[in-house]
C-alpha cells in the first residue's frame, strides 16, 4: 500500500509544537516579530502574505506589515530593509517574492541581515548550509526534510535524486539530503537519460516546474516520491510536477498536490522565525 504523505497534518503538528515553544520562550521574556514586506499588490502574493501573517498569529508571534506601492524604487526598498535590519525589535525580515521587475531580487536578498534572513535565501545562509554550519535553511527543502522525518523515512545511505537545481529548492534540497547522509544526484534540463537516472532513486524529489512531467517511467518500484511542483490548471485544479495517478501505485510513499509539500513551506518559515527568538 502506498503511503500518502499528509503535509497538511504534519505542518499542523509542527505549528502546534512551535506554539508551545513560543509560549515557553515568551515566559522567559523573549519575543519575536516578523516584518513582512510586499511591494505592489499581486493577488497571489497578497494571499501568501496573508497566510504568513495568519500563521504568525496562530503560533503567537507578532508580524508587522509593510505594504509598499508598485512604484517603490529599489533604493526606497533598501532603505526600509536597512531600517528593519537595525531595529532590535524585528527578529525576522521577509520580502515577498517576486518583486516588481524594476527591482533586482538578488540585491534585495543580499541586503537582509543574515541574522534576520528567515527565508534562508541570503548567500551567507546558503553558504552555512553548504559547509554544515548553523543558519537559516530555505523553507521548502527544510519542510521536505521534516516530511521525511515525520513519515519515518530514513535518508542515510539512500540513493536520492533531485530533479531541479534552483537556488531556493533544488540546490538546498540536495545539500540537506547530503547532510542526512544520502547519496545525492542532481538533475536539470541538460541531464541525459533523465528517466534512467531518476529511476535509480530510493527518494526522488521533483522540482522542475512542469505539470505532471514525471510519470511511472521515471520511478523505481517502492521509491519515495516528493513532488514540489504546483500548477493551477485550466480547470482550476492544482497539480504537481508528478503525474500522481500514474505514479502512486508504483511507489512506497508520495506527496499529493495540494496537501503535500505546499503547507510545509509556511510551517518552516515559522520554524525559522521561532529559532531567531
Ligand atoms: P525553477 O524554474 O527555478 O527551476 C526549475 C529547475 O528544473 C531548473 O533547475 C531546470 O533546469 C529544471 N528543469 C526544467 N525543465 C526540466 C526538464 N525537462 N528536465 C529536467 N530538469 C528540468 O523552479 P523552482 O525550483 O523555483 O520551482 C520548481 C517547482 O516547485 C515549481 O512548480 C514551483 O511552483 C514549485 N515550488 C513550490 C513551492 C511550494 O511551497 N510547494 C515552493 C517553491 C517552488 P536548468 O537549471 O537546467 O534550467
Amino acid at each position: 500500500m502506498t503511503a500518502i504523505i499528509d503535509g497538511k497534518a504534519i505542518s499542523q503538528k509542527i505549528k502546534d509544537e512551535l506554539k508551545e515553544e513560543v509560549a515557553r520562550k515568551k515566559a522567559q521574556g523573549r519575543s519575536a516579530t516578523l516584518a513582512v514586506i510586499q511591494v505592489g499588490n499581486d493577488p497571489a502574493s497578497t494571499v501568501y502574505v496573508g497566510n504568513k501573517k495568519k500563521a504568525c498569529a496562530y503560533i503567537g508571534i507578532e508580524s508587522e506589515s509593510f505594504e509598499l506601492p508598485e512604484e517603490t524604487t529599489q533604493d526606497e526598498l533598501l532603505e526600509v530593509i536597512d531600517r528593519l535590519n537595525d531595529d532590535p525589535g524585528i527578529t525576522g525580515i521577509l520580502v515577498q517574492l517576486p518583486v516588481p521587475a524594476h527591482i533586482d531580487e538578488d540585491t534585495i536578498i543580499r541586503r537582509i541581515s543574515p541574522l534576520k534572513d528567515v527565508d534562508g535565501f541570503h548567500p551567507m545562509s546558503v553558504g552555512a548550509l553548504c559547509i554544515g554550519e548553523k543558519g537559516f535553511v530555505s523553507c521548502t527543502p527544510a519542510g521536505i526534510m521534516k516530511l521525511l522525518e515525520y513519515s519515518g523515512i530514513d535518508v542515510s545511505g539512500k540513493e536520492c535524486v533531485v530533479i531541479g537545481r534552483s537556488n531556493i529548492v533544488g540546490k538546498p534540497m540536495s545539500l540537506l539530503l547530503l547532510r542526512a547522509n544520502g547519496t545525492v544526484t542532481i538533475c536539470h534540463s541538460k541531464t541525459k537519460n533523465l528517466k534512467e537516472v531518476a529511476s535509480r532513486a530510493d527518494i526522488l524529489v521533483v522540482a522542475i516546474g512542469r505539470p505532471r512531467m514525471i510519470n511511472e517511467e521515471y520511478v523505481k518500484d517502492g521509491a519515495v516520491v516528493i513532488d514540489v511542483g504546483i500548477h493551477r490548471m485550466e480547470d482550476g485544479k492544482l497539480c504537481g510536477d508528478v503525474d500522481f495517478d500514474r505514479v502512486k501505485d508504483k511507489c512506497s510513499a508520495i506527496t499529493p498536490v495540494p496537501g503535500g509539500v505546499g503547507p510545509m513551506t509556511i510551517a518552516m518559515l515559522m520554524y525559522n522565525v521561532v529559532s531567531a527568538m
